[in-house]
């Protein structure tokens, strides 16, 4: 085939994004030039990550506090049973497979819960950033960020078959707290409850991928002007305009970023409803784990990995232990039972 002369050599990979005008070559360096931070590497950040990497992103934090499981794979594509059966960190399985697609992206994986403590460090030193999670309490996080620091950010979410995702502009469009109030009401469905199908979740995180391509190539006129929410089951694609900003917000209006001065968090934060609950020092801690390995396998089936811990004491349940002390407990259904199991083999 002969080569295309319309595409500067350096950007010969990205030839079919180039010659997409609206992009081109002023587009394709933009994007290169981009650091964007992937909140969640579920199904919505693997599929983000995934458009994000492989169309050049130039940097791409990817953060989840979470490991690979077997009931992932049916919708968190950059995983395999191989990360599963290992326990892997998501964000370290992710940043493996993306390294692979494109060595060019710099890539950092954080294997960390988003905090009140770290938010800023993780997302204040980007220009985008897109949410991959699974929860309001991040969401505002990200929300309090991005006003504080005029970063833009994509929300999305996803369940069952449907979702809805928004471009937020601080400054330009409402903020969350604008759209939503501090408060988007309990009782919400989540994956755990309702399940949720890959298609809706591939179609959210699309669309949040389109509007930061549009952002970064600098075509303002493009953006949609609106959350959209759709549903893949009912055959629904609606775009609900923007109101306008909302002048007596506590975010975006008084600059009062409530999140980020939440402190540190509780102690110990359920994951809904899969049978595990996360456990959490106020302080991070600097764990050996190889030595903590050592005496834990006296106890119990033991793998010990470079980012993590795994125990299994045959009673059903199972932690899997971070460095900085942080632990999934696996197999209970209360903060009590998973605050006990800490106690008992990790020591507080
Ligand atoms: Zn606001």
């Amino acid at each position: 085939m002969q080569e295309d002369t319309r595409i500067p050599p350096d950007l010969a990979r990205y030839s079919r994004q180039v010659l997409f005008r609206p992009l081109g070559p002023d587009g394709q360096r933009a994007l290169r030039q981009a650091r964007m931070a992937v909140v969640g590497m579920g199904a919505l950040g693997t599929a983000i990550a995934t458009q994000l990497v492989r169309a050049g992103v130039g940097f791409v934090r990817l953060i989840d506090r979470d490991i690979v499981e077997a009931s992932n794979l049916q919708r968190q594509v950059l995983y395999d049973e191989a990360d599963a059966a290992a326990f892997r960190p998501k964000a370290v399985a992710a940043a493996e497979k993306l390294r692979a697609a494109n060595t060019e992206v710099e890539l950092e994986p954080v294997v960390a819960d988003l905090t009140a403590a770290n938010a800023e460090t993780y997302l204040a030193d980007v220009d985008v950033i897109l949410d991959g999670s699974d929860n309001f309490q991040v969401r505002y996080l990200i929300n309090d960020v991005a006003v504080k620091h005029g970063i833009p950010w994509a929300y999305g979410g996803a369940v069952a078959s449907y979702g809805t995702t928004g471009f937020i502009r601080p400054g330009e469009t409402p903020c969350l707290v604008c759209l939503f109030g501090d408060d988007p009401g309990g009782g919400h469905d989540t994956c755990d409850t309702v399940g949720v199908i890959a298609p809706i979740v591939q179609i959210i995180a699309a669309l949040q991928v389109a509007e930061v391509l549009k952002w970064c190539a600098g075509r303002r006129e493009a953006l949609r002007p609106g959350l959209m929410a759709v549903d893949v089951w009912a055959n629904e694609f609606r775009t609900v305009r923007y109101p306008p900003r909302a002048p007596e917000c506590r975010c975006c209006g008084q600059r009062q970023f409530t999140a980020l001065e939440a402190g540190s968090g509780a102690l110990t934060v359920s994951l809904c409803g899969r049978r595990t609950v996360q456990v959490r020092p106020h302080q991070p801690l600097a764990i050996p784990l190889e030595r903590l390995g050592a005496r834990l396998s006296r106890a119990g089936r033991t793998v010990v990995q470079p980012y993590a811990l795994r125990f299994e004491p045959g009673d059903g349940t199972a932690i899997t232990l971070f460095p900085d002390g942080r632990a999934l407990i696996h197999g209970v259904d209360d903060e009590a039972a998973a605050r006990g199991l800490y106690a008992r083999y990790i020591g507080m």
